[in-house]
């Protein structure tokens, strides 16, 4: 059985189903609700209700003691009837607090010959509020700060996922590649950027990414599924050779699972099997959409292949106010934004 939340002053309703708490519908339905944890123990997701009846699977949390009647905690919260509650909703990725988190490198495996997938685990009892593409810092030990996208969505955080391109003589990621072992310890900053996916547009969608900006997008595109985004999605990932395509099954698994997606890889240094598209990235998109006005775009990658299918894209028609990019910009670029 399914109850119907609303959730003031928004107005905004939800549907919540049996076994589901209002955290998790929330997050499904792509309604921000704050939270921090998830298992009951900071208050972060602490919201009140204003009328209906909830109940506490494990038993209310210590958190509640001392505080107003009507406070509940959304993370935990089961529905047992129509309710209505008041919480403070996140609008934009902006409205999240930034923090300094330390976290624990669950796993780290090679995925191609230069990429590899690193799972952060937060501290005990803490999860990480983000929106799908938003990047995070790592904290050097000399304070300098290296950016990474986290390529998983909110619905699944158990751990922070990374791709991390391997730079030559880059001071963290030859570290990564030849030292770094399960349970190092790292800092971030987290969540940053506002790469996020825009859920107010009707209009049909072009993801473009090259080599590792593959992992803010992965991280929209299941996010997208997750709250049953049905708009006409192409995805271009743009690449040297076929072994750079480090999750080329996980993308073609959306295009034969889903109707509304297409999965287009490019090659620019094709193998001699290989059969597909090839070229630069941005002129395959223009080559099958010669008229990009009625898109939204989004885009991460290398700045030169940002900067050169901006150029193409917008001589195409496309409104560059529908143009949505991180551009992977490294060392004194960086520095600056
Ligand atoms: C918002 C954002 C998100 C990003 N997301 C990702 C991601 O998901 N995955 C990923 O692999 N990278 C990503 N990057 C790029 C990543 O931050 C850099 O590659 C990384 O900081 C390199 O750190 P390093 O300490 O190894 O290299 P450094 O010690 O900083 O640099 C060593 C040398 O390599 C050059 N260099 C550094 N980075 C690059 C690069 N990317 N390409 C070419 N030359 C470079 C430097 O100018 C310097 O000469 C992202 C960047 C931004 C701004």
């Amino acid at each position: 059985m399914s109850f119907t939340v609303t959730i003031e002053p928004s107005g905004h309703r939800m549907t919540v189903e049996d076994n589901e708490t209002l955290l998790e519908a929330a997050l499904r339905q792509n309604i921000g609700l704050p939270y921090g944890c998830r298992s009951g123990l900071c208050g972060s997701c602490m919201c009140h209700l204003e009328s209906g009846q909830i109940h506490y699977p494990e038993g209310p949390s210590e958190i509640l003691e001392g505080e107003d009647p009507s406070s509940i905690l959304s993370c935990q919260a089961l529905a047992q009837s129509d309710l209505v509650i008041r919480a403070d909703e996140l609008e934009w990725a902006q409205d999240i607090e930034v923090r300094i988190l330390p976290c624990k490198v669950h796993s780290l495996e090679r995925i191609a010959h230069d990429v590899v997938r690193l799972q952060l685990k937060l501290p005990e009892g803490q999860r990480l509020q983000f929106q799908a593409g938003q990047y995070l810092d790592v904290i050097l030990s000399d304070g300098r700060k290296r950016a990474f996208s986290i390529a998983n969505a909110p619905h699944d955080d158990e751990y922070i996922e990374l791709h991390v391109r391997h730079v030559d003589g880059g001071q963290f990621t030859d570290f990564v590649f030849s030292e770094m072992q399960p349970k190092a310890i790292l800092r971030i900053e987290a969540p940053l950027g506002r790469f996020t996916l825009r859920d107010q547009s009707d209009r049909p969608m072009i993801f473009v990414a090259g080599g590792t900006g593959f992992a803010p997008i992965k991280g929209i595109i299941e996010h997208a599924l997750h709250v049953g985004d049905s708009r006409p999605l192409q995805f271009y990932w743009g690449v040297r050779a076929q072994r750079d395509l480090y999750m080329a099954e996980l993308a073609q698994s959306w295009q034969e699972k889903h109707s509304h997606i297409r999965f287009i890889p490019v090659l620019s240094e094709p193998d001699a099997d290989w059969s597909g598209r090839t070229g630069w990235v941005h002129e395959a998109v223009q080559a099958d959409n010669p008229d990009l006005s009625g898109f939204d775009v989004y885009m991460a990658g290398p700045p030169p292949m940002i900067n050169a299918a901006k150029a193409g894209f917008e001589a195409a028609g496309l409104d560059l106010a529908r143009l949505y990019s991180d551009s992977f910009e490294y060392g004194a670029a960086a520095d600056k934004t």
